[in-house]
């Protein structure tokens, strides 16, 4: 899933300041599962809104919702009057759900809410973790199913840097583990450890975001 935190309160609240009417809109995918910007975050951000509005005397009128996804026009359709009603929509989205949103109701005015962090996954209640870094040329195959892009801190395709000490990465050897330790020790219980000692060419990173914006065109989808 594509994780995100939100934003500081302070700087979300100087982004609505002059709103009229306000829509604060959610997201039920990804965000919610990462407990940024579902149904429940849209409620809290709406009240400490209301809140702060009350303190300094503002008159602001505030209407919520989630729909099921921000990066989908399908999802629009539900709340398309209440984002025509308001001056600015309040997007709990991932960056991506802020731009679609942006770009489904030109000339209105959406402030984002959260910032967006990686691709990534569910350690454990309230612990996130970068997984893919999106590269365009998946080469989890050659390391063990563990992703040298996405999970060295420095991308390396060919063994760790001088800095990997004990298992653990230099850059903060409290908390990032190595991760060329991890496809070591995965490799070797697969018995694949010999497939490290193939150079890994120079990677073409136009794949990825190196290469621009990404486009993705399926002929066979089209109508
Ligand atoms: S190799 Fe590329 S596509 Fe595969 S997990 Fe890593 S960043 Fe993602
Ligand atoms: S210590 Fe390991 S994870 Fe950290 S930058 Fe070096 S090779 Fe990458």
């Amino acid at each position: 899933m594509i994780t995100a935190v939100q934003k500081p309160f302070d700087e979300i609240y100087e982004s609505v300041s002059g709103c009229k009417k306000l829509l604060v809109l959610g997201c039920g995918t990804c965000v919610t599962v990462c407990m940024a910007g579902g149904e429940k975050e849209v409620g809290e951000f709406a009240s400490s809104i209301r809140l702060a509005n009350k303190k300094n005397g503002l008159d602001m009128e505030i209407t919520e919702d989630t729909i099921e996804r921000q990066c989908d026009r399908e999802f629009f359709d539900d709340v398309k009057a209440k984002i025509e009603d308001a001056d600015a929509v309040l997007s709990l989205a991932c960056g991506v759900g802020v731009q679609f949103c942006s770009e489904v109701f030109q000339g209105k005015r959406v402030i984002p809410g959260l910032n967006t962090k990686f691709y990534g996954t569910t350690l454990e209640m309230g612990v996130w973790s970068e997984r893919c870094a999106g590269c365009g040329d998946c080469v989890l195959e050659k390391f063990g199913g563990i992703c040298p892009i996405a999970r060295c801190s420095k991308s390396l395709l060919n063994g760790p840097c001088g800095g990997s000490q004990d298992g653990k990465c230099e850059v903060d050897p409290e908390n990032i583990d190595c991760v060329w330790q991890l496809i070591f020790d995965r490799m070797k219980d697969l018995g694949l450890l010999s497939r490290l000692e193939e150079n890994e060419p120079v990677k073409d990173w136009s794949s990825g975001r190196d290469g621009g914006p990404g486009k993705i065109v399926r002929e066979d989808m089209m109508l």
